[in-house]
């Protein structure tokens, strides 16, 4: 087992992180930016060194200071959170180049299914239902139109290389293909520098369901049930629940058992998110493999009482899965809350500034991840989180009342936050009913 452990990352996920590690008897290194300096997580950590200036590229992002703090702290391992690094195929070899275990997937398992084109042509190889569309990338555009008349439209243009929604168009008929295939790859080439795109068949007013996955480095692989983010905006998720309100039980289990029919197949090890979309008859589809723990990873973790975290670190010493699949179990349900400095009233802008005031909720069945603390101040440099409010009840309507019993005790002054329209969310029936859809959010506010 690991004595020492990398940090390379910020905020709640470090601390996280730090949380597991002093658990688990090991100690912890943080780094942190100029603008993180002087974080209260920090001091939870063994040692903590700057590693530059508050913008990412500068500090968070940089590879060739984060194994100079590996070398210095004398760490056996990196943890890299999600954001950042955390999907950097090139890091994850390094790290291994140099000797250092990274808490994460193989990097060859993590380049080909952080490729969507190939990502599919595992699923296609593992039997996992992917949304019809083209064989591989487009290399010219009458076969696209070729292929939008076979599937039919509206088509979905996507980039291989694609991420946050970036370089992702509709295209409701062949004129808005023709123009939107040309942006969409300008777009890609731009963002990743890749301008592959290929093409899907558009699925109406879809359900988001992921499913969580552990791998070991034994072959066994199992799946901890699934989680539903179908509450998003801009394609960010707001609201993630398990399990996955009113899902047939017999799709429940197939998309989970796909899940881990993908993961054997891809060779991929450690933690890891299946998602999948679903339509109004309950067809499913794979989306993409998120080769990383998640920002919503919580909600797993109560209904499974599996930490994952502790479970990531095992894994990645070498240590067999101490559970079989038919001892993860999925008890009550779990809703998280994202809780964001931002505007609502302003398109949802970032609200950076310092936290006057702050009042968080507790109580039965009440966990609130989150660095801040009064007079913390939210830097502009990095992503908007506040905090995450999770609750875990034996029914979902009861978690729905406890969060909305929380969300009146819940307090942030100083920022604009994402609070008001959260309560809106949990009281609009269409949520209590458990039937939203991944346009919900836009259609209706
Ligand atoms: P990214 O990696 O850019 O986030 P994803 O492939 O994960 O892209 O898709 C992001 C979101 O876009 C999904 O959660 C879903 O809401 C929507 N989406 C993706 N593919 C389709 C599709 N074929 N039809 C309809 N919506 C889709």
């Amino acid at each position: 087992m690991f004595q020492r452990i990398l940090i390379a990352n910020r905020g709640e996920i470090a601390l996280r992180i730090i949380r597991a590690c002093r658990e688990m008897g090991i100690e912890s290194v943080a780094v942190f930016s100029e603008a993180d300096r002087g974080a209260h997580y920090l001091e939870l950590a063994n040692e903590a060194y700057c590693i530059g200036p508050a913008a990412a590229s500068d500090s968070y992002l940089l590879i060739n200071r984060l194994i100079s703090v590996a070398e210095i702290g004398n760490v056996q391992a990196v943890h890299p959170g999600y954001g950042f690094l955390a999907e950097n195929a090139h890091f994850a070899k390094v790290c291994r180049d140099c000797n250092i275990e990274f808490i994460g997937p193989p990097h060859e398992a993590m380049s080909q299914l952080g490729d969507k084109v190939s990502a599919r042509a595992i699923a296609m190889a593992a039997k996992v239902p992917c949304v019809p569309g083209s064989d591989g990338l487009l290399t010219d555009v009458n076969e696209a139109v070729k292929v939008a008349n076979e599937i039919g439209y509206p088509v979905l243009i996507k980039a291989t290389a694609g991420g946050g929604g970036k370089g992702m168009r509709v295209a409701g008929n062949e004129v808005s293909l023709r123009a939107g295939l040309q942006a969409a790859s300008a777009e890609a080439e731009k963002a990743f520098g890749n301008a592959g795109v290929y093409l899907e068949k558009f699925v109406e007013r879809p359900r988001h369901v992921e499913v969580q996955v552990l791998a070991d480095h034994h072959g066994n692989v199992v799946h901890l049930w699934e989680r539903d983010c179908s509450m998003q905006r801009k394609h960010q998720k707001l609201i993630e629940e398990s399990p996955a309100p009113n899902l047939p039980d017999e799709v429940r289990q197939d998309i989970c058992n796909s899940a881990v029919r993908l993961v054997k197949e891809s060779g991929y090890q450690n933690a890891g998110t299946v998602e999948f979309i679903v339509d109004k008859d309950y067809n499913f589809y794979f989306i993409e493999v998120n080769a990383r723990i998640q920002v919503e990873h919580p909600v797993t973790e109560m209904v499974t009482g599996i930490d994952l975290i502790k479970q990531q670190i095992l894994v990645a010493s070498g240590a067999k899965l101490p559970f079989e699949q038919k001892d993860i179990p999925c008890n009550g349900s779990a809703i998280e809350l994202r809780v964001n400095a931002e505007d609502p009233d302003n398109d949802f802008r970032g609200s950076p500034g310092k936290i006057t005031k702050l009042r968080q909720p507790g109580g039965l069945g009440v966990r609130f991840d989150s660095h801040v603390h009064e007079g913390y101040t939210i830097s502009p440099y990095y992503d908007s989180m506040i905090g995450k409010l999770i609750v875990h009840r034996q029914t979902r309507d009861d978690a729905i009342a406890t969060m909305k019993r929380c969300l009146r005790e819940f307090s942030v002054e100083g920022v604009k936050t994402t609070l008001p329209l959260a309560a809106k969310m949990f009281n609009n029936s269409d949520f209590v009913a458990g039937t939203v859809d991944t346009t919900f959010v836009e259609r209706t506010w």
